[in-house]
């Protein structure tokens, strides 16, 4: 295993010379990310979204190094986030996407967090507990531009201004979410800032919000008070028909327990799915889907297929999965590394170089978002940077 600093390592966490796999988390890359996108943001504030554990990465350690580099917003899904962001970011703005849970103004107003309002019932009811408490408090109004998942619809946002509840609580923020903003020339992107805007216009003063990571980076559109990244701040690519501007945040290794030699016509793993044509040498990882890592990436096939499968780096060598990704184990070909190359107990690349999240995610049939979100809980995670 790589050396590091003790200190690094999670307090309370899974000791590194005990675990399968080893999570390196660069908190200065983050921080580094983050500046990277308010320098793209045209002169919008730029806010962070730390949902689903930072994106896997632990709310606790990025919402503090984020701080830090000078993000006071934080978007989270679930109001359990907001508490835990909270409890690490005392003087922060903090809303909770997914909207006003019924009954839960008193545990939103304790820890001074703001809903992001989606729906008129939201915001009756946000509205009648402010008027309980006499006291104005901030929240977010979502409006749907295409979606048809979370927010007012268009029409109903155009009726907003004249809402008596809007004059019982702060409206703080408008803002809507981009469908495909990752494709550049996706005619939904136009479509949606155009109804975004004829909102906005209906509401004067109100601050907008409309970008996450992609859209900050899509050509023309006007600007906003306020934009959202999340996937690119973790080193995931904005700009997939480009090269990426980002700095990878994480990578993944994964300890070999055990290396042989498989005889031609004799399979490897469950249910035989993959045949050595001629005599193989197999490594065998400690990681397997318990661990996040998907049973998607499984390689069913022949030795020597060019398959779209998960792939490792072995002391430099590119060296693909075997067979179907067991609960607690991955077995990989590693018969291109010279002998004198690799041994019991060595770590193997499954997550860094060239094998970029975006790219894990191609090898597995999902999206880089689902491979960071899934990262598992029997890694050591080592973290970089972020303190001081
Ligand atoms: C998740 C989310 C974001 C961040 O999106 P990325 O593509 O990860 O940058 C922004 N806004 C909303 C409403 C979201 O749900």
């Amino acid at each position: 295993m790589t050396k590091h600093n003790s200190q690094n390592e999670d307090p309370g966490g899974i000791p590194e010379n005990a675990a399968g796999g080893l999570l390196h988390i660069d908190l200065d890359a983050l921080a580094s990310n983050w500046r990277t996108l308010r320098d793209n943001a045209g002169g919008a504030e730029t806010a962070a979204v730390v949902k689903a554990n930072a994106y896997g990465i632990g709310i606790e350690k990025a919402v503090p190094a984020l701080a830090q580099a000078g993000c006071r917003t934080f978007f989270v899904a679930h109001l359990s986030e907001a508490i835990r962001a909270r409890a690490v970011a005392p003087d922060a703005t903090i809303y909770v996407l997914n909207g006003l849970f019924a009954g839960t103004g008193p545990t939103c107003a304790e820890h001074n967090l703001r809903p992001v309002l989606g729906s008129f019932e939201e915001i009756e009811e946000w509205a009648g507990f402010c008027r309980t408490e006499s006291l104005k408090r901030p929240a977010a109004i979502h409006v749907d531009t295409g979606m048809n998942r979370l927010g007012l619809t268009v029409p109903q946002g155009l009726t907003l201004k004249d809402r008596a509840e809007l004059k019982d609580f702060e409206p703080a923020l408008l803002m809507s979410h981009f469908v495909s903003a990752e494709e550049s020339d996706n005619p939904l992107n136009r479509q949606q800032i155009e109804a975004f805007q004829a909102v906005r216009s209906s509401l004067p003063g109100l601050p907008a919000s409309l970008p996450n990571s992609s859209g900050i980076f899509l050509g023309d559109k006007p600007p906003y008070d306020l934009v959202r990244p999340g996937y690119a701040l973790y080193g995931g690519n904005p700009t997939p028909d480009r090269d990426n501007p980002l700095k990878p945040v994480i990578g993944l290794e994964a300890r070999i327990v055990q290396l042989r030699w498989v005889e031609a016509d004799h399979t490897v793993g469950y249910n035989g799915r993959w045949l050595a044509l001629e005599k193989r040498r197999i490594a065998t990882l400690s990681v397997g889907y318990a661990d996040g890592y998907p049973r998607s990436a499984s390689a069913r096939g022949k030795s020597g297929d060019n398959l779209l499968a998960g792939m490792t780096l072995v002391a430099g060598h590119p060296c693909p999965f075997a067979g179907n990704v067991s609960m607690d184990l991955i077995t990989i070909d590693v018969t291109a590394v010279p002998e004198n190359q690799i041994r019991r107990g060595d770590t193997v690349t499954l997550i860094g170089g060239d094998l970029t999240i975006d790219e894990v995610g191609r090898r597995s049939g999902t999206i880089g978002y689902e491979i960071l979100t899934n990262l598992g809980s029997r890694y050591a995670r080592v973290y970089r940077g972020g303190q001081g």
